[in-house]
């Protein structure tokens, strides 16, 4: 699910530290920073949303699973 990203919800996930990107899921490879599903996982790693340089979308995994 695609949302456009807003400086909201940047507040709101480092308040309730919201997790939704791979390094939080159980299904995130780190040492490969790849998904175990082979999904193709760029827009879902942390580094693509940083504050300094935000994205102009917010791309939720369907296959999220907290770790
Ligand atoms: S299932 Fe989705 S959120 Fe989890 S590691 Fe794979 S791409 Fe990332």
């Amino acid at each position: 699910m695609r949302v456009p990203w807003h400086t909201s919800f940047e507040v709101q996930r480092r308040q309730y530290r919201f997790c939704f990107t791979c390094e939080d899921c159980a299904h995130h490879h780190p040492e490969a920073t790849s998904c175990v599903h082979g999904f193709p996982n760029a827009e879902h790693l942390q580094r693509h949303y940083t504050p300094e340089d935000p994205p102009s979308d917010i791309l939720f995994c369907k296959e999220f699973e907290l770790a």
